[in-house]
């Protein structure tokens, strides 16, 4: 059992780690929780991500997907061809290969659980090419931060 702490979105000898190890400048302002971390009988991650108002997540793609819950705030997701605002209790399911990205756009922090498989591929961002293709579709130019 994992209790929260008096912050809701902090849970109990939980480290609040950086969002992805390798540092960088392909996402912002966002932090990470591993929740539950299994093997064997049920192999997969669950945990949660913040993102601070005006931060986002890392565009990408992958074979692994993911299935994600908002838990705290508002924001909009990129998924495949299109943009949508997301909301607090929204599920997002991420298919397999498929461009993603997350940003908390409403002047407030988002925050999200995500579960994952714990054997999985590395994550894949994208190259000129693949920009070019997203920036021909409607809204997701403006959109997508790399
Ligand atoms: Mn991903």
């Amino acid at each position: 059992m994992i209790r929260p702490t008096s912050d809701k979105f902090r849970w109990k000898d939980v480290d609040v780690l950086p969002y992805k190890e390798d540092g960088g400048t392909h996402f912002k302002s966002i932090s990470r929780q591993t929740l539950f971390n299994g093997e064997n009988d049920l192999p997969v991650e669950f945990r949660y991500f913040e993102i601070g108002a005006g931060g986002h997540s890392t565009l990408e793609k992958h074979h692994h997907q993911h299935a994600v819950m908002i838990i705290r705030g508002s924001g909009q997701v990129f998924v495949g061809d299109k943009v949508t605002p997301i909301n607090t209790h929204d599920i997002v399911h991420i298919p397999t290969l498929t461009w993603h990205q997350f940003r908390a756009t409403n002047d407030e922090e988002m925050g999200f659980l995500c579960i994952v498989a714990n054997d999985r591929d590395r994550p894949q961002r994208p190259g000129p090419e693949d920009l070019e293709e997203l920036k021909k579709i409607e809204g997701v130019g403006e959109f997508i931060r790399v």
